[in-house]
């Protein structure tokens, strides 16, 4: 008895070598029929025995290949037709269309052997690649994922790639990105003007330019970076003061994980991520070493590492570097530079030399940052090697495009179940990233097949993804609170739907009351929210420039606590900062340029301050991540603070007076920076405690989701889940999207489907 079988797979299908795998399995199991790649993703037919029927579709899932996620597999019987073969179609274009593309990845180990095998006719070809491995995200104009629609398009098959490229059994077989050094891209070194520098091997001359402390911008998969040897301390502060970058670490790329483990403390699950394919930069606790220029992460007890993803990257370090400063070609939160011309002009009067290429990168993708913290895996930024996948949700919905915040901007797509959560866009302050914002919301409108009936934004009125928002006609629009959005990202990308605790503390977000909030205690679902808590307001005196002068916060709280008697305090903040004293305390009683705030991260940079750690920052967190890195360890101690219920009991203020005379008093008996640091720290693990036991026996809730960019701090969340687990507390923290604003717009998404149901 034959039957025959329509199947239709969706997932990540499509150029991960899905058809040829499922011709070899179909010829294996004696079944006729065909398989094509349609819009929604691969279609099958097979034709043959019940037994050999049920072996196919068993090893279809069990045997996938490495790239692939299968979602569903829908099976329906049909009538035979009396096939004998199985071939591979033409895809076909259906009408509701979601095939899932595959993100980039690295060069996979087959294509590394070819790599550096003499013998190989791909032997040192710097674009080597196949099925398993390469550019995807990164190339693609749209779908379905056919050569013509990415930037392979003007590079024609010489006769053997071509074979290769239709051989259902070659590996490469319908790898969209194939070539070869007769037919493939190809590598040019250029130099600050944009001459091509006739280099017999231009890999060669570029190891040399760097051994010899040239900076030497290098196009990747998803853009430029730049580098410099991580070895040379003159090169690497040339870097800074071309990148206008004073102290922000620099991510470095070494060879492999002997190397990498040289210079850091790796653990098991560690060494797992930096091998895996996505190949992010894994932030690791440095180990005592002098080959490292000091200026490459200054003041940081991390190196951001990575391995080597793309082939020229191999080539690259295939040579005596202990590491390569590797850090995204941009000028200061400008977005990534990723065309040849663009690089040439932008990057004019940073980068001594170019090594460029002829593919062009369709859209930008930074590298991927991740960490352990808490045991668990944390994503710092969500970008190459993790867009688009999904991100599933528990119900069907309108389809939402969610414009995400301000920094660190990314946004969201839902489509059916899904939420697909863009790569990471950056700091929406310059206009140029704004175009970049734009350049991607139609991307992956296009890509993913969405026409958003509903838009969702934040609602802060100056954020230029509200603008953008705003603009838009014939579309629903809805606001969402920052620090709701943070809170629901948890719940969603946990697959959970609250009720629950909300803790979001972080650095601004546009409150109800048209305050600035930032340390948030909420019960909450997907479809509401009621503020249980929040540290008292303080003025933020000059406004912007107190999120970068943490002396500012010092001051405001100083005064706050002590009123005129700041005046006739002997700390170093106060000291340094006389001359400023009279006009700043001016500026708050008459309440110039002073917006209120509850601001957490703000707390962390006036407690920077008063320890005399940092007075203005370089970068963005650079207070609290110095506060944080200055901790003593072991130490228990923590500061007073009271919570203070409203008059009708229903949302509590936390005031810190008292643990700013605690601190002050420590100052005057010499305590270290350490030990200050050490004891707020734990005050406000305390805090969060205290108030979640709180509203717990209110509320009756024992779930707790922490987010917000404060939690990016490795001490507060592991102390933080640690205590409210030993109370009792089912505790979600992020995994699969930043704690940061770059997992906003998906809150973004969930709370404006939930809103229009
Ligand atoms: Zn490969
Ligand atoms: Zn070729
Ligand atoms: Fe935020």
């Amino acid at each position: 008895m034959l039957k025959r079988l329509n199947l239709q797979i969706e997932g990540i299908v499509q150029g991960v070598g899905f058809r040829p795998f499922v011709f070899s399995l179909a010829k294996k199991h004696n079944l006729s029929g065909w398989v094509l790649n349609n819009s929604k993703g691969v279609e099958i037919e097979i034709e043959g025995t019940e037994h050999d029927g049920k072996g196919f579709l068993a090893a279809l899932r069990e045997k996938a290949p490495s790239l692939s996620r299968i979602q569903s597999v829908h099976v329906q019987e049909i009538p035979v037709t009396g096939d004998t073969s199985f071939v591979i179609l033409e895809s076909r274009e259906l009408p509701d269309r979601l095939p899932l593309i595959s993100p980039d990845t690295d060069v996979c180990k087959d294509c590394l052997r070819e790599l550096f095998d003499p013998a190989d006719r791909r032997y040192r070809y710097p674009f080597i690649n196949c099925t398993n491995c390469g550019p995807r995200f990164t190339i693609i104009k749209d779908i379905p994922y056919d050569r013509d629609r990415t930037t392979m398009q003007p590079f024609t098959m010489c006769p053997e790639c071509e074979h290769e490229y239709n051989n259902p059994l070659d590996r490469r077989f319908h790898a969209q990105p194939v070539g070869c050094w007769q037919c493939g891209p190809r590598l040019m070194l250029l130099d600050g003007n944009g001459n091509e520098i006739p280099a017999g091997d231009p890999i060669q001359k570029t190891i040399e330019l760097l051994l010899d402390g040239s900076i030497v911008a290098i196009k990747g998969l998803g853009g430029f970076h730049l580098a410099v040897d991580a070895t040379a301390t003159t090169s690497v502060l040339r870097l800074r003061e071309q990148k206008h970058r004073e102290e922000k670490p620099f991510a470095i790329m070494v060879r492999d994980i002997e190397k990498a483990r040289h210079l850091c403390c790796i653990s098991a699950e560690e060494e797992e991520i930096l091998l895996s394919r996505l190949k992010p930069i894994l932030l690791l606790r440095k180990k005592p070493n002098d080959l490292i220029a000091e200026s490459v992460a200054p003041r940081n007890q991390f190196f951001g590492i990575m391995l080597p993803y793309t082939p020229v990257h191999h080539l690259i370090l295939d040579s005596s570097f202990e590491a390569l400063v590797m850090t995204s070609a941009n000028i200061t939160e400008e977005p990534l530079t990723k065309g040849n011309d663009e690089a040439l002009e932008r990057l004019h009067g940073i980068a001594d030399y170019f090594l460029v290429h002829n593919r062009d990168i369709h859209i930008r993708a930074d590298d991927s940052i991740l960490r352990t913290m808490a045991g668990k895996l944390s994503i710092q930024r969500r970008s190459r090697g993790l867009v688009p996948l999904a991100i599933p949700l528990l119900e069907k919905g309108a389809e939402v495009l969610a414009c995400g915040g301000e920094l660190k901007n990314t946004i969201c797509l839902t489509k059916d179940t899904n939420a697909f959560l863009s790569q990471y866009i950056g700091s929406m302050d310059n206009a140029e990233t704004l175009r970049i914002f734009i350049e991607s919301v139609d991307h992956l409108q296009k890509i993913l097949q969405v026409k958003p009936e509903v838009i969702a934004h934040d609602l802060h009125p100056d954020y230029r993804a509200t603008r953008y928002a705003l603009e838009q006609h014939n579309v629903k629009l809805i606001g969402v609170q920052h620090h709701f959005a943070h809170v629901v990202s948890c719940l969603a990308e946990h697959s959970l739907a609250g009720p629950a605790i909300g803790v979001a503390f972080d650095g601004t977000g546009y409150g109800d009351d048209g305050l600035i909030w930032g340390s948030e205690f909420f019960t909450f679902d997907y479809a509401h929210y009621v503020r249980k808590a929040h540290f008292s307001y303080v003025p933020l005196p000059g406004g912007d420039a107190a999120a970068i002068e943490p002396y500012r916060m010092a001051i405001s709280y100083l005064y706050q606590t002590f009123k005129d008697g700041v005046l006739s305090l002997d700390l170093p903040v106060v000291n340094r900062y006389r001359d400023r004293l009279g006009t700043l305390l001016t500026m708050m009683d008459r309440k110039i340029n002073s917006p209120l705030t509850s601001s957490c991260g703000r707390l962390f940079d006036a407690v920077a301050a008063l320890a005399d750690l940092r007075y203005v920052m370089t970068f963005e967190g650079q207070a609290p991540m110095e506060l944080e890195m200055a901790m003593a360890v072991d130490h228990d101690d923590f500061y007073n603070y009271q919570i203070m219920p409203d008059e009708d009991g229903t949302c509590a203020t936390i005031s810190f007076d008292a643990m700013v005379r605690g601190i002050v008093k420590d100052i005057e008996n010499n305590m270290g920076p350490g030990i200050i640091s050490s004891r707020f720290h734990n005050t406000i693990v305390c805090v969060i405690a205290d108030m979640c036991e709180r509203i717990r026996k209110q509320a009756g809730l024992d779930l707790v989701a922490l987010s917000g960019g404060v939690f990016q701090n490795l001490y507060l969340l592991t102390r933080a889940v640690a205590t409210l687990q030993q109370k009792g507390f089912r505790v979600l923290t992020h995994e699969h999207v930043p704690t940061n604003d770059g997992g906003i717009a998906l809150g973004q998404a969930v709370v404006a489907r939930r809103a229009c149901r």
